[in-house]
């Protein structure tokens, strides 16, 4: 019978279940060695291998070498069944029988012996075969043979012509030759590895027929972009390993030089970057004693020495955070520096706020709004701290070619609109311009607002990150919203006046934002002190007098238009109202105020 022949006893499956799981998972393992050792050495015998590792005993062996064929049969190795079988009956378990043992201490033992079995085989074919189907060095040596000048030989190759694929009709699933990450066109495109990637394969194409699912498999990689998302895994840049792409958001911060960055740059750089090649993190908000930066910057509001200094030990201190939560393998937000080797072109620092697969928290995923918002206030600081420009963007690699391109001090792509309120005018990018006219720097007004709205942010209620949206939807439609912050606080707090640097904040949002309608605040709230009577030599009181008639002023304005049909009109219209049924307004106002 078969259980004799392959010293196998069929055990009852009720009385040994144990066993008969134990025997299964084994088994399984054991399929994927074989397809492993096919892949790796595809010259092996694979059941003369199996029967070398495992002791199995020689009649046995004898007769599966006779049926190895039928074993064999369909490509599957389904011989590891009586491996499996010997394996667990075997020497390995003869001071206790591999029933008595916790699953894991068994199929720990079937590792190690496989693993020491491993080690002798020879995978270099194996690999070199792996490597060849994925046309690493055949598109390596084309994407040279593009993209390498040679002062001796100064001449091209034309790139292969990718408009072929570009023409190709699009169907429903992804063809072509043109990769999704680079747009280079390559023999060699295959479905990108989202586990490589760290990011979605399966996201809206526009290179294949709308449908109303996303295509089965994944979009395509070039051989080169793989190439590059594998080193940068093997440099520590991808996602740690606990954390899932679908609840992780990561901005990129190119850090460029004007021309290039000297030697002496990279001296005068490694101090000052040193926390980021640790994992570290720009904390907005205090902890106790522990401030956050946006409490450090509003306290001076100048890059002077002071601010490097107090900016390198809040940096030094959250890696040291960091890293006692696990380092590189830290879930959560983070800031990290790429491995620099020699001379680079730039410094890549990434910002993310990783979050596991299962998070259900949501206030640990961040929104698409909170990563802008921190990642530009990171931007703004290390431009500050390095006096280079920063090209920050959600893609993971350089758009452009040329950092001579680059005209501001920090560029952004593609920023959510709603930062349009810190970003003033120019809505992606900061520029250093401002104090020849007496401003501020765009760059210190960019933090200055930044800072204000996290200080805020955090301040109130609700206080997660991710409000950072609601406050800044406020700033982008009322100048005056330091005011509202200012008065919001005391709305939640019985009144009471908001602690520093909360008050800092609302001043530093009215100052910059707060523009003409400032300007008329304060004009009206002058003249009516000056009207105001009796005349208290004090002066207290005085804030509310000025909003009492300013209030009543504005109220009486808004009456007095609802009565004059022509005022109507002209609102609705958009027009200028004429001169006459402006002074009419100003009657009826002041008529108001006057009474009152
Ligand atoms: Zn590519």
């Amino acid at each position: 019978t078969v259980e004799q022949r392959f010293g196998i006893a069929l055990l009852d499956p009720k009385a040994h279940k144990t066993f008969n799981e134990l025997w299964s998972l084994a088994r399984r393992y054991l399929l994927y060695v074989d397809t492993l050792l096919r892949d790796l050495n595809p010259a092996e015998n694979r059941l003369e291998w199996f029967l070398r590792t495992f002791p199995i005993p020689q009649l046995v062996a004898d007769n599966l070498r006779q049926e190895a064929d039928i074993w064999a049969r369909g490509g599957i190795g389904k011989y590891v069944l009586v491996i499996a079988y010997h394996f667990l009956r075997g020497p390995d378990f003869t001071d206790r029988p591999a029933e008595a043992l916790p699953p894991e201490t068994v199929i720990e033992r079937l590792h190690r012996r496989v693993l020491e079995a491993l080690r002798q085989v020879d995978t270099q074919a194996g690999r070199q075969a792996v490597v060849a189907d994925l046309g690493l060095r055949q598109d390596l040596e084309t994407y040279l043979a593009e993209n390498l000048y040679l002062s001796l030989a100064p001449s091209g190759d034309l790139v292969e012509d990718g408009l072929g694929s570009y023409l190709a009709p699009k169907r429903k699933g992804h063809t072509g030759q043109v990769c999704s990450i680079c747009n280079r066109r390559s023999e060699y495109v295959q479905p990108l590895r989202a586990g490589i990637l760290d990011d979605f394969g399966r996201v809206f194409s526009n290179r294949v027929l709308p449908a109303r699912e996303a295509p089965q498999a994944n979009r395509l990689w070039c051989p080169v972009c793989q190439l590059e998302f594998i080193l940068r895994k093997k440099m520590g840049m991808g996602l740690s390993s606990s954390a899932h792409y679908k609840n992780s958001r990561r901005i990129y911060l190119y850090v460029l030089p004007t021309f290039s960055f000297t030697p002496d740059h990279l001296r005068l750089f490694k101090p000052l970057l040193e926390p980021f090649r640790q994992v570290t993190n720009f904390p907005v908000r205090d902890y106790g004693r522990d401030w956050g930066l946006p409490h450090y910057w509003l306290e001076r509001r100048t890059f002077d020495p002071d601010w490097v200094k107090e900016l390198q030990s809040v940096l030094a201190r959250q890696a040291e955070k960091i890293a006692g939560w696990g380092g590189q393998d830290f879930v959560g937000e983070r800031t990290l520096l790429g491995r620099i080797v020699g001379q680079p072109h730039y410094y890549l620092i990434t910002w993310e706020k990783t979050a596991r697969e299962s998070e259900t928290d949501d206030a640990r995923i961040a929104t698409r709004t909170e990563a802008w918002a921190k990642a530009l206030f990171a931007s703004v600081i290390i431009s500050g701290l390095t006096s280079c420009k920063v090209y920050v963007t959600e893609r993971p690699y350089l758009p452009i070619a040329d950092p001579a391109e680059l005209k501001a001090t920090i560029t952004l792509d593609a920023p959510p609109p709603a930062l349009r309120g810190v970003l003033g005018k120019r809505t992606d990018e900061v520029s250093l311009y401002g104090r020849e006219q007496g401003r501020r720097s765009g760059l210190e007004q960019v933090l200055d607002l930044s800072s204000a709205l996290w200080v805020v942010t955090t301040g109130l209620r609700p206080g997660k990150d991710k409000e950072i949206s609601r406050r800044l939807s406020r700033l982008n439609v009322d100048p005056l919203a330091g005011a509202h912050f200012y008065k919001e606080y005391g709305r939640e707090n019985d009144g009471q006046s908001p602690f520093r640097p909360f008050d800092v904040a609302c001043e530093v949002l009215l100052e910059i934002q707060g523009g003409e309608l400032m300007n008329l605040v304060e004009k009206i709230a002058q003249k009516s002190l000056e009207i105001a009577l009796p005349l208290n030599p004090k002066g207290r009181g005085k804030a509310r007098r000025y909003e009492l008639v300013f209030r009543e002023a504005i109220s009486a304005m808004r009456k007095a238009q609802r009565m004059i049909p022509e005022m109507r009109e002209a609102a609705i219209g958009g027009r200028r109202p004429s001169d006459q049924s402006i002074v009419e307004l100003k009657q009826l106002a002041a008529g108001t105020l006057l009474k009152g």
